[in-house]
C-alpha cells in the first residue's frame, strides 16, 4: 500500500483504495475447493470481485465490490470480457489504427472530383448514421463488420449506399447519450486523411480518396476509428461498442428506416417544452472546426441547425463531459421577446465566437438571426415578390425561388457568419412554434421542395390549424409549381396564401 498512503489496518480505506484504484479481479479456472472459496471472500473484501468458469453459487448484489461479488460459469471465450465488466474496468484505445494519418489537422479536407475513390450519401445513394443502446451481451467490444461490398470490390469513382450502425453498452449508458455519439461520427471520420464527411443522420455524405485507398484506407477502418475514439473520449458513458457497416442496398434501405423511426422519437422527447420554461439555454460549439465564428444556442424549440441536438441533447452532453462544446447559457435579460433576443445569450455568443459576433435573434431570419455552419439540414430565404420565405433542404438538388441551389446558398451563407434574409435550421424546427415567430411564423412559408413537405406534412398540418390555416400545406409551392417568385405568385394568388396578406415582409 505504499502508494495509497493508507495504514497496515485501516481495513474501510484499504478497501475503498482498492476498489477505486486497483482493477483486480480473480479468476478461478476448474474445480474451486474449500481454499479458493476462502480466497475468493477475501478478494471480495479487498474490493475485488470473482469470475469463474464452473457454476459455483453466484453472489450478485453489489455492495463491497464496484459491481457484483461472484458470477460464475461463464465460458472462457467470454470470460475476459466479463471480467472487465464486472470489475467496471475502462478500456483505453492509445492509438487509433488506422493506415492513414488521424487528427484534427484533416478535418477541413476536401476530396473532389478526381481524386474520389468512393462516394456514399449526399443525395447520390442513401447513407445514414446511427447509435443505438443494447444490452450487454449484445455487444462484443471492438467487432467491425462490413455487410455488403468493402472499398476492394468496387472500382475507383463508385458510389454506395452506406449505413453506419453503431451499438454500444454500458452499465452507465442512457438512450439519453446516443445522439451525442452518433454527433461524433462527423468530425471523427474527418480527422481520417482522405477521407471527407459532411451532414449527420440520414443526410450523412461520405467521399474516400484514391490516395487513402491506396495506403490501405477500408470502410471497416471507419469502425476502427469510431471504436477508438469514442472509447478515448466518451469511455465514462459506454463499455462496450461494435460498429457494423452495411453497403447492400435494401439492407441499408432497412437500416435508414429504423434509424428515422428513432429519430423522431429523439425529435419528438422535446415536444411539449418551450423556451419560456426555463432560464437556461445550451450552447453547441462543435461546429467551430468549420466555421470558427459559429455558435448554436439551442433553446427547447430552436433546435440545432443540423438537426442532431435539441435542448434535450445539449443538457446531457454537459452532463457528460462539463468541460465540453455544450454549455449552459443563462439567457438573461430579455432583449426582444418577439425576435427572441437575451442578454445572457449575447454576452455568451461574443465571447466564444471571440468577439465576432455580438448579438443574433433565436425567432427572425429578416432581422440579424442566428449564425449559419455548414451541417444545417435546411436553409430559409426571403422571397421578397411573394412577401413570404421559402425553405430548401439538403437533399432537393434543384434551382428554388431564392435564385441559388442549396448547395451556393450553404457556400454563401454557411461560414459561420450572421446573414439578414436567410437562416439555417434544422427539418425539425420548421414546425417549432417559435420557427421563424419574429418574421410572421410559418404563415410566411409559401414555397418548399415536395420531398420536405411530404416529410414534415403531419406535423406542418397540425402547426398551421394552431394557427388558424388548417389547408396551409397546400397552399406552399413546390417545385412542380415553379422554381422563381413569378412562377409561384400565381399559384399563391389562387390559394389565397396568407403571407401576400401580411405586412411586409421587409417592412
Ligand atoms: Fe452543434 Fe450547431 Fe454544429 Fe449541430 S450545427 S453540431 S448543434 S454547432
Ligand atoms: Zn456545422
Amino acid at each position: 500500500m505504499s502508494f495509497g498512503g493508507v495504514e497496515a489496518g485501516d481495513f474501510r480505506k484499504i478497501l475503498i483504495y482498492n476498489k477505486d484504484r486497483i482493477f483486480a479481479f480473480a479468476l478461478p479456472l476448474g474445480y474451486v475447493t474449500d481454499e479458493w472459496y476462502a480466497n475468493a471472500a477475501g478478494a471480495i473484501n479487498w474490493g475485488f470481485p470473482t469470475i469463474a468458469d464452473t457454476p459455483i453459487p453466484e453472489v450478485l448484489p453489489t455492495g463491497i465490490t464496484t459491481y457484483e461479488h461472484v458470477v460464475s460459469n461463464i465460458p472462457h471465450d467470454k470470460i475476459v470480457a466479463k471480467a472487465v465488466e464486472v470489475r467496471g474496468l475502462k478500456v483505453t484505445v492509445s492509438a487509433v489504427p488506422i493506415p492513414v494519418a488521424f487528427g484534427a489537422a484533416f478535418e477541413g479536407e476536401r476530396v473532389r472530383g478526381e481524386d474520389i475513390y468512393l462516394e456514399c450519401g449526399g443525395g447520390r445513394t442513401a447513407m445514414v448514421e446511427w447509435v443505438s443502446s443494447k444490452r450487454m451481451d449484445e455487444v462484443e467490444d471492438g467487432k467491425v463488420e462490413v455487410i455488403g461490398p468493402e472499398l476492394t470490390d468496387v472500382s475507383a469513382g463508385s458510389k454506395l449506399p452506406l449505413a453506419i450502425v453503431v451499438e454500444v453498452a454500458g452499465r452507465n449508458m442512457q438512450d439519453d447519450y446516443e445522439p451525442i455519439l452518433e454527433r461524433q461520427i462527423h468530425h471523427l471520420i474527418n480527422y481520417a486523411q482522405g477521407v471527407m464527411h459532411i451532414g449527420q443522420r440520414d443526410i450523412a455524405w461520405i467521399r474516400v480518396s484514391k490516395q487513402a485507398v491506396e495506403k490501405g484506407f477500408r470502410l471497416s477502418h471507419i469502425g476502427t476509428l469510431i471504436h477508438a475514439k469514442l472509447h478515448q473520449d466518451f469511455g465514462r458513458i459506454f463499455d462496450k461498442l461494435q460498429v457494423r457497416l452495411y453497403t447492400d442496398k435494401d439492407k441499408v434501405s432497412e437500416m435508414v428506416e429504423k434509424a428515422r423511426a428513432v429519430y423522431r422519437i429523439r425529435d419528438a422527447r422535446i415536444e411539449g417544452m418551450t423556451d419560456e420554461t426555463t432560464d437556461m439555454y445550451y450552447s453547441c460549439t462543435l461546429c467551430q472546426s468549420f466555421a470558427p465564428s459559429h455558435v448554436c444556442v439551442i433553446s427547447p424549440e430552436r433546435t440545432g441547425l443540423c438537426g442532431s441536438y435539441n435542448w434535450m441533447d445539449c443538457k446531457a452532453a454537459y452532463e457528460i463531459n462539463p468541460t465540453g462544446p455544450n454549455q449552459p447559457v443563462p439567457k438573461g435579460e430579455v432583449i426582444d421577446a418577439r425576435l427572441g433576443q437575451w442578454k445572457g445569450v449575447n454576452e455568451f455568443v461574443f465571447k466564444t465566437s471571440r468577439g465576432k459576433i455580438d448579438h443574433y435573434n433565436f425567432y427572425s431570419l429578416v432581422n440579424d438571426p442566428m449564425t449559419t455552419c455548414g451541417c444545417c439540414e435546411c436553409i430559409a430565404a426571403v422571397l421578397p415578390m411573394s412577401n413570404g420565405i421559402m425553405t430548401v433542404n439538403r437533399e432537393y438538388t434543384g434551382e428554388t425561388p431564392c435564385g441559388m441551389k442549396f448547395t451556393t446558398l450553404a457556400g454563401t451563407i454557411g461560414g459561420g457568419i450572421s446573414t439578414p434574409g436567410f437562416v439555417g435550421h434544422g427539418k425539425y424546427n420548421i414546425t417549432q412554434r417559435k420557427f421563424v415567430v419574429g418574421d410572421g411564423a410559418i404563415l410566411r412559408m409559401v414555397w418548399m421542395p415536395k420531398m420536405l413537405k411530404e416529410e414534415i406534412a403531419e406535423r406542418l398540418k397540425s402547426r398551421a390549424a394552431e394557427l388558424g390555416v388548417p389547408g396551409l400545406l397546400d397552399m406552399i409551392a413546390d417545385e412542380t409549381v415553379g422554381v422563381t417568385e413569378e412562377a409561384i405568385l400565381p399559384f399563391l394568388q389562387a390559394k389565397g396564401h396568407p403571407a401576400l396578406a401580411m405586412a411586409p415582409i421587409l417592412g
